[in-house]
Formats: C-alpha cells, sequence, structure tokens
C-alpha cells in the first residue's frame, strides 16, 4: 500500500482498488442531497465498499486521526507565528473542524476502505490490455 495512491483515492473519491469508479455518489461533500452517501460496490471492479456491518465503525480512527493532526498542525501555526490566544485558536479550531466534516467524514471512510484493499494496478483503463 502506497501512500500516494492510498491518497490519490481518498482525495479524488475514488475506489482504492481500481482508481476508476467513485465511492460517494456526488462528487462535491457539501451537497445536501447526496454528498455523504455512498454507492453499495465499485461501479468500475465491483469492490463491495461495506464487507461488513459496521465495518465503517473503524473509520472512525481515521476521522480522529485526521481532526487530531489539524488541531495539532494549527495548535503549532498559532505557538509559533500567529500567537492568537488559547481560546480565539479554540473556537478556530472548533469552526474547521465542524466545517470540514463532510470531507473529513469521506476522506475517513475512503482510507479506512483503502487500508484493507491495495491498489491493484491491474485494473487501471487501458493498461491491463
Ligand atoms: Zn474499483
Amino acid at each position: 500500500m502506497s501512500v500516494f495512491t492510498t491518497f490519490y483515492s481518498a482525495f479524488g473519491n475514488r475506489c482504492p482498488r481500481c482508481h476508476n469508479g467513485r465511492v460517494f455518489e456526488n462528487n462535491n461533500p457539501y451537497n445536501l442531497k447526496n454528498g455523504l452517501t455512498m454507492k453499495e460496490k465499485c461501479p468500475n471492479c465491483g469492490l463491495k465498499y461495506e464487507r461488513e456491518v459496521g465495518y465503517f465503525y473503524g473509520a472512525m480512527y481515521m476521522s480522529y486521526a485526521l481532526q487530531v493532526g489539524l488541531f495539532v498542525i494549527l495548535y503549532f501555526l498559532n505557538s509559533i507565528w500567529w500567537k492568537l490566544e488559547n481560546l480565539t485558536i479554540l473556537l478556530i479550531i472548533i469552526v474547521l473542524v465542524i466545517s470540514l466534516f463532510p470531507i473529513t467524514f469521506r476522506w475517513s471512510r475512503i482510507l479506512w476502505i483503502a487500508f484493507f484493499t491495495p491498489f491493484d494496478k491491474t485494473l487501471l483503463k487501458g493498461k491491463n490490455d
């Protein structure tokens, strides 16, 4: 599992196995109608995204890691450059975590799938012939 292929699929809403099919119905995470709706399986390679009931509970760890990473980066930047008061930086972090929720939700699920499903180069469109 290469880090680059994993993040490519997470950021691009692509199936971690084939990098062609989409994981979520809509590419826009802020679409209120279906921005957080997942497809059942990959339309290209047929990978079933939710392997078993409760499979995505593990994605909460990914979500936690992403949000703590954001928290640490902002706190580090603040202590070096911005020098804002603790309450101000806390409010900024809370607003960012809430407003970025649809993105972290999607990335954490795709990263969780990619954690167990390696990228298969032979499934790339046009490269397996
Ligand atoms: Zn696929």
